[in-house]
């Protein structure tokens, strides 16, 4: 039996603000409980819902310090056990509460250095020693290095292998040296330019991909892309020197969840027998419910996204108008930097009837979006993996996107002359070149229905789920075991 811990800052269904949490809360489960025992180690925020915490069971409790900053700090564990999978929540009511996971990052980075080592010292507390611990992103970056260093003495630790997967290079957990000497306690020797230190500060998830024995990310192209000054974030060095080690494995996405035959969110539910009428009935009770024109003929474009530069939002701003015309409806659904929600604010009002802007965080009406709409857009200036295509796919929504990472892996482009491809796409980060893209789709969509419906046919019968990319975990924790 091999023995996974996955730890990470994110899950679902527990506390999500992005793709993250859906990995963690989606891959656990697809492994064949009778050859691995994995178990996920997340913060016992306050903002879990309740219907979860209630259950959550105490274990145990003990106190950890780390550098001076962190000084005989309080770690409970309590364990939760949901789809088959056991949880440990790591409880600490100074650095967990609050709405939301994340708030100001010098906070965040103290309890990310905290959580990576109360994840270490847990272990022997509950009586679990992984084969291997795999690692999530910039907050459980400190966790491969604390293991290769101040933790590689015991016999307890010694020989357990880390993965760290990126899900998103752009964050790296990165704050000036001292204070993270402070923070983490590690020797000097740690903060060289061969290790953690970074332009002249320290970065949590450098140290993770130094220390960790294999590295992931989750998307072929963006695994090639990040090793590229460009796509680098600045570790394109590191990472390209690693390249051995660096493997791209694409995200699946949780089929229960997202299955259009059996989804309580939406109006009209719906399968490859009659997903033509049913996404129709779904588009006409979407536009009533946000105040759009009541037309089920209208092409309709989803854009459900945080709202920050990576996702492409300024080439959407400079094409706005040219976008929403009399045929079209744009809806969009997500929160992020204000001048991006004002953008789309504005727009709903320059175009009543044809754009609405949901500035929140909705599952119910992301789920209604997926099945209601004709299209989704998604214009990345980079994108690891992305899941909003793949569930836009799901649910028989053409994706239009920009190729771009896992973007470019998912969605081959549509050729009219051969009757194969699953959307649109773009290659430049332009927005012209966006336009021609979705004005191409719209003629697709408006003079072509049926190679249109073929599409949307293929989407919707393609496997999403983690069957293939699980196998691709599996071969990689046995490379290790
Ligand atoms: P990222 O992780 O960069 O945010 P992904 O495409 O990997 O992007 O994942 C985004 C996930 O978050 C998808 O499940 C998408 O449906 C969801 N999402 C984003 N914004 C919202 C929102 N405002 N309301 C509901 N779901 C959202």
């Amino acid at each position: 039996m091999k023995k996974i811990l996955f730890a990470a800052s994110e899950c679902v269904p527990f506390v999500k603000t992005g793709g993250l949490a859906d990995v963690v809360g989606a891959l656990p489960g697809c492994f064949d409980k009778s050859e691995y025992d994995i178990r996920i180690v997340v913060p016992f925020y306050t903002c879990i819902p309740q219907r979860f915490s209630k259950d959550f069971k105490y274990a145990a409790h003990f106190y950890l310090s780390a550098g001076a900053y962190i000084n005989n700090e309080y770690v409970g564990i309590t364990e939760y056990q949901y789809g088959g999978i056991k949880y440990y929540f790591i409880d600490n009511k100074r650095y967990f509460s609050g709405p939301r996971p994340y708030g100001d990052i010098r906070e965040d980075i103290e309890k990310f250095c905290f959580f990576s080592k109360a994840v270490l010292s847990i272990l022997p507390v509950i009586d679990f020693r992984p084969d291997i611990i795999h690692c999530h992103d910039w907050q459980t970056g400190m966790i491969p290095v604390y293991l290769k260093t101040e933790f590689a003495g015991g016999d307890f630790y010694r020989g357990i292998k880390t993965v760290m997967t990126i899900h998103n290079l752009k964050f790296q957990g990165v704050w000036d040296i001292k204070t993270m000497k402070g923070l983490t306690g590690l020797p000097d020797y740690l903060f060289t330019p061969d290790k953690l230190e970074f332009n002249g500060a320290a970065n949590m998830l450098k140290g993770g991909i130094v220390y960790a024995d294999k590295i992931t990310t989750v998307s072929a192209t963006y695994a090639e892309e990040i090793q590229t000054e460009y796509y680098g974030e600045g570790l394109h060095g590191l990472l390209s020197a690693r390249r051995g080690d660096l493997s791209g494995i694409v995200n699946g996405i949780d089929c229960e969840i997202f299955d259009p035959a059996n989804d309580d969110s939406i109006f009209a539910t719906y399968d490859f027998n009659n997903f033509w009428a049913k996404k129709w009935e779904n588009k006409v009770y979407l536009q009533e419910q946000l105040g759009l024109e009541k037309d089920r003929n209208k092409y309709m474009i989803g854009l459900i996204s945080r709202l920050t530069d990576q996702k492409g939002l300024d080439l959407v701003q400079r094409v706005l108008n040219e976008i929403a015309d009399d045929n079209t409806q744009l809806v969009i659904l997500g929160t992020g930097e204000r001048r991006y929600e004002d953008m789309f604010k504005g727009a709903e009002w320059d175009h009543k009837g044809r754009i609405s802007a949901n500035i929140y965080y909705s599952e119910e009406l992301s789920h209604k979006i997926y099945a209601a709409a004709d299209a989704m857009l998604i214009p990345s200036r980079f994108e690891p993996c992305g899941l909003t295509q793949l569930m836009a796919l799901r649910y028989g929504t053409v994706p239009i996107v920009r190729e771009t990472g896992g973007l470019k892996d998912t969605v081959p482009p549509f050729n009219e002359f051969t009757d194969d491809g699953l959307g649109f796409s773009f290659s430049n980060y332009n927005a012209h070149e966006m336009l021609h893209t979705i004005n191409y789709s719209k003629q697709v969509y408006f003079d072509m229905p049926i190679k249109w419906q073929q599409m949307m046919l293929r989407g919707m019968t393609t496997d999403y789920s983690w069957n293939s990319s699980k196998k691709r975990y599996e071969e990689l924790y046995d490379s290790l075991t």
